[in-house]
């Protein structure tokens, strides 16, 4: 029968960046660029209402700001950053670097460098995202960066203080409240007071993402995690409510979030939307989530689980939750997605917030080409190679003016040529 809407979205989600943000970044970065502090400030100003003295925390503001915020609020940041620690340092036990001998006395290899100085953005328009702090800085620490710059916004003219607290324990060098196009090009292009930085990541709002994207190039980016995505593949054993809840937990996060559901199970999925309505009705974030789930929330029934598999490898979301009998078997199913949730007990607001996973994920199906924020993103695998042999390095050299030679590269050839003349007594013609 094929798939079939239960529920359609009224917009088209994942549509490319809207003209208008488009431009409002490109005027802003351009800016910048030109009149360095002074335009950073206008539009802290303009767009956050935010104009301290200074944008960077002296290590005085820090303490101060962190002695506000509750005990049991830095014990549990504490133990979030843990997490994250623990399995990124995992990560970075399996990225090696490599040497062979490729035939006698010619050696190749690689060796993985961190990046010098980077930049992490930590959102804060609708929300202090101070977990955001754990995933890009910590990450980048234990890749060996050495120079972590943070950038987050106040939140309606407030100090985010959780936030910087997540920050500075998560080894930030510096911290700025200084957040959208004027934090991401501030931190790119360099000013009098913000050193240029060569790598930025980060979740953000579509400014965010847009300034990155233009910017890119100028620094190296982690990847384009825009406006957030929840996708969930049900069978006939899912509980109507637990997805209904899990759906809208993301939704919260703006306007535009696709929340979609693809099930095998056409009671589940009439169940989940009835369940939906009901949350909204006293959710206290239902503006955001509502809105959500009105225009991008959708609910798919299709025949079998391996179509299920299929269509969300289409939709490439960020979060894919499975609620089958066999979650794992969507680790062989699936290639196209940010992280997966693997059965009930877990869900995407773990991985947002604690469990240890990073949240940076690719959104617009950018999870067909990439995964998340992760250590690798921060280094650079970077290949050497060795002749120690003399007639390895002039038979290559031979080689090499053949192949050069078949390129119409003269110079190239005669450097092969040379080696050749050099070790092997080859005759030179020029
Ligand atoms: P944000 O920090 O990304 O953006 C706030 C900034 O946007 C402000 O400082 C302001 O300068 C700028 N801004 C707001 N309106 C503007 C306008 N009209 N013109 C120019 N600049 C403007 O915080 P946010 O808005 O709360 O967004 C956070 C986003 O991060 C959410 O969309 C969320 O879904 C996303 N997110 C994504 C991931 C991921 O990995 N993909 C993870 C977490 C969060």
């Amino acid at each position: 029968m094929g798939a079939r809407h239960l529920k359609t979205a009224a917009l088209t989600a994942n549509v490319a960046t809207n003209q208008k943000v488009t431009d409002i970044v490109k005027g802003v970065i351009d800016d910048i660029k030109a009149n360095g502090d002074k335009a950073v400030r206008s539009y802290s100003e303009k767009f956050d209402k935010w104009s301290p003295e200074s944008f960077k925390l002296s290590e005085s503001q820090i303490q101060d700001i962190i002695a506000k915020v509750p005990a049991q609020t830095v014990a549990d940041i504490k133990e979030a950053q843990k997490n994250v620690r623990t399995f990124a340092e995992a990560q970075r036990a399996t990225i090696t670097d490599v040497e062979i001998e490729i035939q006698p006395g010619v050696f190749l290899g690689h060796r993985n460098n961190p990046i010098d100085r980077a930049g992490a953005y930590i959102p804060g328009g609708r929300y202090p995202l101070l977990a955001s702090a754990h995933m890009t800085i910590i990450t980048a620490k234990v890749a060996g960066v050495k120079h972590v710059i943070a950038c987050t916004p106040p939140i309606a003219g407030e100090i985010p203080y959780a936030t910087v607290a997540a920050a500075h324990f998560a080894g930030a060098d510096e911290i700025f409240l200084l957040g959208g196009t004027q934090a991401i090009a501030a931190m790119a292009l360099g000013t009098e007071t913000i050193k240029k930085v060569d790598f930025i990541a980060g979740p953000g709002n579509a400014f965010v993402a847009e300034a990155k994207r233009q910017l890119f190039g100028e620094i190296g980016i982690d990847l384009l995690a825009g406006p957030t995505e929840v996708l969930v593949v049900a069978d006939d054993h899912a509980d109507p409510f637990t997805i209904a809840t899990d759906l809208l937990s993301q939704a919260e996060h703006g306007p535009d979030t696709p929340a979609v559901l693809i099930t095998t199970s056409e009671q589940v999925g009439k169940e989940s939307i009835r369940f939906a309505d009901e949350i909204l009705k006293k959710m206290p974030t239902r503006e955001l989530a509502g809105t959500s789930w009105r225009d991008y929330g959708e609910v798919i029934v299709v025949d079998s689980l391996d179509e299920a598999y299929e269509l969300a490898d289409v939709f490439a979301s960020e979060h894919v939750q499975i609620f089958t009998q066999n979650p794992r078997e969507a680790l062989d199913k699936m290639t196209n997605y940010g992280a997966l949730f693997l059965g009930e007990k877990t869900c995407v607001s773990y991985g947002d917030k604690c469990i240890g996973t990073n949240h940076v994920l690719p959104t617009r199906h950018a999870g067909r080409y990439t995964g998340g924020l992760w250590v690798g993103k921060y280094l650079k695998t970077q290949t050497y190679q060795e002749v120690v042999s003399e007639k390895a390095s002039g038979e290559i050299g031979r080689l090499c003016g053949r192949c050069s030679r078949a390129e119409n590269f003269e110079g190239h050839a005669r450097s092969g040529d040379l080696r050749a003349y050099k070790y092997l007594k080859d005759p030179h013609e020029w």
